[in-house]
């Protein structure tokens, strides 16, 4: 069967047999300081149960206190996802026993997802596709079970249990493990925007599980579906729905049937292994819990909200390609990071020259940011210094290199200097007055008649040697761009 060999692309399995149906679920860990419902740390990596009051542990007797700073991440990322906010909420009680959930039931949300609907937009080879939202909803954490500390006992830590999270529930509308990718990205680069969870996978502060099933092209219906678990990075997401989705592939083909099941990802041997079959439905006795008042979410404060949001990097990107012109890849290179567009937007408080800003970005700065392992945020120049030195740059007072090179390398050196100054002192300024370089250009040309008569004759790779000639007569300092020019215009005269 040579449909089983296939690949995909953009959702449609390239003999056009198949579709990939993918729908994703995204546990974020809040960047609150403490937790769901009780003032216990929530900072990353302490000694295993000291973060562990007695809500945190279940005591009897404990009673949750709503953190407010939830709802405010969780109202901040449904208005930047462009959510309809649930104004009256309250949690319910997920019932089940298992050893890292002391409580015996986890607090989450059951009705009333405190988000409904909503979209992330992702740019594919082909269009830009809006991924639908479901819901996104609040919950708390268990703790966490480690099973390979010991041969025969199973580790328990408990610091995790009551973590604020949000579930980010996508509708099945993703049909290809590219596609699964960009989500994700997108949806990190968002989270981090906004500061509402940082995104770090391999510290499972965000987690994603994949439900995945196959359908013909052309069927709208629904599948059985498998839910996979355990994908520590977004690269390890798309790696595991490419091999669950040939492996259904290869299922169906036999005439075998898909079962609902619960499985693994192996990123050593790139398979997917059954941990639970799923058939019977979970029962979870949802119940309104009974120890938290429900509460509502005001208009006034959806509206507070959303004007507290910064400018979103779709719509920066937007606006770069639109108002100034940059390229895509340029675009969204700069909005990669908030740190990143925060200081082009700085950069461009003191100078209109876009595109040089975003080629400086993206170029000498970045790379030093790069070389020593830092942020915009911290980087060593003020946003008003760099600008100068593109003005400078552009004005032809100092060539491209120089500038990115010795200029801006001794600026750093001496903080507080100005581009100007650095520049006279390390004798880079160039002449770029059109009198002084058209006198040379003359001179240059007046000296050689016989080079004139060859470039005239087609040679016009002599336009190198008189430009030579200027930069000598110059001592260096002439501005070799309009040099050029000016050679190109006496000469063609
Ligand atoms: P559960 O509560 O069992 O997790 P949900 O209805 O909340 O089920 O769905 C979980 C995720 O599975 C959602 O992202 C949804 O889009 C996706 N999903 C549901 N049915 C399918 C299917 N047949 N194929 C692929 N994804 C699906
Ligand atoms: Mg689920």
């Amino acid at each position: 069967m040579s449909a089983i060999k296939s690949l995909y692309f953009c959702g449609v399995i390239k003999n056009d047999i198949y579709q990939a149906v993918i729908g994703l679920e995204v546990h974020a860990q809040l960047l609150t300081k403490s937790k769901l419902f009780c003032s216990d740390s929530t900072a990353f990596g302490a000694e295993p149960n000291t973060q562990v009051s007695p809500v945190s542990l279940a005591h009897p007797g404990t009673l949750p206190v709503m953190n407010k700073a939830v709802i405010e991440l969780a109202t901040k990322l449904g208005v930047a996802m462009n959510c309809q906010i649930e104004q009256h909420n309250y949690f319910a009680r997920k019932n089940y026993f298992y050893p890292d959930l002391p409580k015996g039931y986890q607090v989450s949300q059951h009705t009333t997802p405190i988000c409904k609907g909503g979209f992330l937009i992702i740019h594919t080879p082909v269009a830009e596709k809006k991924i639908l939202l479901n819901r996104i909803h609040m919950e708390e954490d268990a703790g966490k079970s480690i099973h390979d500390n010991d041969e025969k006992n199973t580790s328990i830590d408990l610091n995790r249990a009551g973590m604020p999270l949000l579930e980010i529930v996508t509708e099945p509308c993703i049909h290809s493990a590219d596609e699964a990718y960009s989500y994700l990205t997108e949806l990190r680069k968002l989270l981090r925007w906004i500061a509402v969870c940082d995104g770090n996978m391999e510290e499972g502060s965000m987690r994603c599980d994949a439900n995945i099933s196959i359908r013909l092209l052309g069927e709208t219906k629904l599948n059985t579906r498998v839910e996979v678990k355990n994908l520590n990075s977004i690269r390890n997401v798309k790696r595991a729905i490419e091999a669950e989705v040939q492996r259904l592939i290869t299922l169906t083909e036999n005439n075998e049937p898909v079962i609902q099941q619960t499985r693994s990802y192996d990123a050593l041997n790139n398979t997917t292994f059954a941990l639970r079959s799923k058939e019977e439905a979970d029962d979870y006795r949802y119940f309104p819990e009974p120890d938290l008042a429900p509460f509502f979410i005001s208009e006034e404060y959806i509206e507070t909200i959303k004007n507290s949001l910064p400018a979103l990097p779709a719509a920066l990107q937007k606006k770069y390609t639109t108002q100034y012109q940059l390229s895509a890849y340029d675009a969204s290179v700069i909005c990669a990071d908030k740190e990143d567009a925060d200081f082009f937007e700085a950069l461009l408080l003191h100078t209109k020259n876009y595109k040089a800003a975003a080629n400086w970005m993206i170029g000498p700065l970045k790379s030093y940011c790069n070389e020593n392992n830092i942020g915009f945020a911290s980087f060593p120049l003020l946003p008003a210094q760099i600008a100068e030195l593109i003005e400078l740059t552009n004005a032809g007072k100092i060539n491209f290199n120089n500038a990115s090179g010795k200029i801006l390398h001794e600026m750093m050196a001496k903080p507080g200097s100005n581009a100007l100054q650095v520049a006279t002192d390390l004798n880079l300024l160039q002449e770029s007055d059109n009198s002084a370089l058209q006198s040379w250009v003359d001179k240059v040309i007046e000296a050689m008649p016989d080079k004139v008569k060859e470039y005239h004759a087609g040679k016009k790779n002599l336009l190198g040697l008189f430009a030579g000639e200027v930069k000598k007569m110059s001592k260096g300092k002439a501005d070799m761009q309009a040099v050029t020019k000016l050679l190109t215009e006496k000469l063609n005269k």
